[in-house]
């Protein structure tokens, strides 16, 4: 949609990484959509780095991670180092970087600016919305009492378009001799030019135009000095500690051996650096600024040099050397470890992103955590838009997502302070660190850093036990049985598909043309609900019996598939049927499966990619998929997944009743 139109449907600001992460959703599911930036570029290097198996899988399911797999590096190991009896450092242990089998891609490093670039290019093959830069919001208003009425435009926003010379940023105080490119201008530690930038375009005759837009919802992306947090009167909650943090994007020259694996380097007395190997030859450095703490006082960041920076890890991996030629970019950083109280306004105005936690960089998790709270909310967000779902899905972005950054923050405080600390002497020295736990520390928070490890609470849209069912307001949003019990499924169908977790991925084969995909392959995040169908061994008559009895209940007139399926529309376009059946697949027929698990249309003929087998491929083994499951293949059961490949719900073959209910929990009747 084009500036000077007066009404959106949803206006991001801030096209960072979170901003990008909900375009792309916006673009996916057919939304008007506009997103503004207040910088007059995208970032081109430097900044966050870290990719997590699950942002990958996340990527992938909108069809770009394979850009990145390829430009990134591979983070296979991480050694650690720390201080022999002498004193001196030495490799003490070597830990697999991301836990094996947990995913089926491993963390990879790429710097963020690619990252930008893969999700433009997504937002231009996919829809009109572009990133309009040197925009920025300069007053919001906001009609509390439209909020629930879903057709009306309760937010009002005056843009401010910067001229070319607001748009160039402010580097002068660069103290940067060989670095192509310093990040300090978009450090926390510089002060935040949101207001400055107003200021001058009002005194600047030759601004650009302003104008008032309308819209339904308004997603605040602006990082962590977010102007929309500061509208809402919202506040970031924790603390903010005095150390700062130097980091440095280098080709290193140097003799030290594990200069290509991530590194924790625990010096006796000289404090700690994080090895991060990087694309093109890179190296990223985290480097504990002792030198330049704060004490109360305010931080002259002119102290900060690339050469302060690298002084200081000279001296935590002495005796080996370390310089370079090339710098490729180099910031530093003071931590705050904060959680915002508000991750919305009557669910019409949103956070997400730096706007709502910040933490240390180290351990690479604020692009991940930030793409993927907007890509929780993305998709609630449009499915309200598109007449899908009511109102009632947007609370829980916050009941799922102020969790995870609450857990973020308690990890990122253990995390810090273990890797800040000074290692213990021995056991006796209770000020230093114990390396057992830092060791301790880092691979159990392997697990929490892969993202994969998420578990949502009970809610309207995760049927389970459990007390997160109560809402932010102290509402019980919980569906519920006839007899008045919560629909919670029952989950022990399939041990090792959690309900409230990502549906994990095995390799099945497609039933027609016998070509192995990884399950996960088949959930894309297109805004669709899905249900799979595990119909075991349908080689077995009275289990085909069932599989039949379930597929006529499914494709009966009145049947939920049919009331929440826009008439007109194809019968996948809301919920769509994935089946994988454990039987030798070359004697079973796909047409053994009732039309609605393959269903026909009259342009495209049967739909081929519905229904897969857990069976022996020719060249790339065998999945084991019911293995890996945890399901019976004598019983099998029905998962539901959400849009995000989040499990919603569990039964049996039989439980149609109860995945209705479980649906019109929250969806929209549309027949
Ligand atoms: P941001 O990336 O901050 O994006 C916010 C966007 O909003 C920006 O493009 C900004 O220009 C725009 N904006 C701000 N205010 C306005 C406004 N009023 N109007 C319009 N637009 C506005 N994380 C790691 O994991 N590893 C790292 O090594 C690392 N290094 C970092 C170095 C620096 C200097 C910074 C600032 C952050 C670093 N981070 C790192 C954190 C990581 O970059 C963030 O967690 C992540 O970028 C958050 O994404 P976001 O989209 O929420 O916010």
């Amino acid at each position: 949609m084009a500036p000077g139109d007066s009404k959106i449907d949803v206006l991001i600001v801030g096209a960072g990484p979170a901003g990008l992460m909900a375009a792309t959703w916006m673009a996916r599911c057919g939304i008007r959509a506009r997103i503004i930036d207040k910088r007059g570029t995208k970032i081109f290097n430097g900044q966050a780095d870290g990719l997590q198996c699950r942002t990958l899988e996340i990527f992938d399911s909108f069809g770009f991670a394979d850009r990145v797999w390829k430009e990134s590096n591979h983070m296979l190991e991480i050694c650690l180092w720390n201080p022999d009896a002498d004193g001196n450092i030495r490799r003490s242990d070597r830990i697999p970087d991301t836990i094996p089998k947990i995913s089926r891609f491993q963390q990879v490093v790429l710097h963020q600016g690619r990252i930008e670039r893969f999700f433009l290019d997504s937002l231009k093959e996919h829809s009109d919305i572009t990133v309009e830069r040197g925009v920025l919001p300069e007053a919001l208003i906001f009609d509390e009492s439209l909020a629930e009425d879903v057709d009306t435009y309760p937010i009002d926003v005056t843009l401010q378009h910067l001229s070319e010379e607001e748009l160039n940023p402010d580097q002068s105080q660069a103290t940067n001799g060989t670095a192509k490119s310093d990040g300090l201008f978009r450090s926390n530690i510089s002060a935040d030019d949101t207001d400055d930038l107003l200021n001058r375009a009002s005194q600047n005759a030759k601004t650009g135009t302003r104008e008032t837009i309308k819209a339904k919802y308004m997603i605040g992306c602006d990082g962590a000095h977010s102007w929309t947090r500061r509208q809402l009167g919202y506040k970031l909650e924790g603390e903010q500690t005095d150390y700062v943090w130097g980091v440095l994007d280098i080709i290193p020259i140097t003799d030290f051996p594990d200069i290509r694996m991530r590194c924790a380097i625990h010096s006796a007395s000289s404090g700690s650096v994080m090895v991060i190997p990087r694309e093109n030859k890179l190296v990223r450095l985290y480097i504990q600024m002792t030198t330049t703490e704060r004490g109360g006082g305010k931080l002259d960041r002119s102290n900060i040099t690339p050469q302060m920076i690298l002084e200081c890890a000279q001296k935590t991996i002495a005796p080996y050397k370390i310089t370079y030629d090339y710098c490729d970019w180099w910031t530093a950083y003071q931590i705050g470890q904060r959680v915002g109280s508000e991750f919305s306004k009557n669910e019409r105005i949103f956070l997400a992103g730096d706007a709502v936690h910040t933490h240390s960089p180290k351990a690479g998790q604020g692009m991940n955590v930030s793409m993927q709270d907007a890509y929780n909310l993305g998709w609630k967000i449009a499915s309200v838009l598109n007449g899908t779902a009511n109102r009632s899905i947007l609370k829980t972005y916050q009941s799922e997502r102020r969790r995870i950054a609450q857990d973020l923050i308690a990890f990122d405080h253990k995390f810090s302070r273990l890797f800040s600390g000074r290692p213990a002497k021995d056991v006796m020295d209770e000020a230093g660190i114990s390396m057992e736990e830092f060791k301790d520390a880092f691979e159990k928070g392997n697990m929490f850093a892969s993202g994969v490890a998420v578990n949502y609470g009970a809610s309207v849209i995760v049927a389970k036990d459990g007390d997160a069912a109560e809402q932010g307001d102290g509402t019980d949003v919980s569906v519920k049985n006839p007899n008045g019990a919560r629909v919670i499924g029952n989950a022990k169908l399939a041990r090792n598909i959690k309900t409230g977790m990502r549906m994990p991925s095995f390799q099945v084969l497609n039933q027609a043309d016998a070509r192995p995909w990884q399950f996960q392959e088949m959930l894309k995040s297109d805004g669709r609900w899905r249900i799979v169908v595990f119909a075991g061994d349908v080689a077995n008559a009275s289990q085909m019996k069932r599989i039949k009895n379930l597929g006529s209940s499914l494709a009966a007139k009145d049947s939920f598939l049919y009331r929440f399926t826009p008439p007109g529309t194809s019968i996948d376009s809301i919920i769509e049927i994935l089946t994988i059946h454990s039987s030798p697949r070359s004697e079973t027929e796909l047409f053994d499966f009732p039309d609605i698990f393959h269903p026909y249309s009259e342009k495209e003929g049967w739909d081929y990619w519905k229904v897969y087998v857990d069976d022996m491929s020719y060249h790339e083994g065998h999945g084991h998929a019911y293995e890996n499951y945890g399901v019976d293949p004598g019983k099998g059961c029905l998962v539901v997944l959400r849009p995000d490949q989040y499990v919603g719900w569990i039964g049996e073959i039989e439980d149609v009743a109860e995945i209705a209910r479980y649906f019109e929990g929250f969806m929209v009747q549309r027949t």
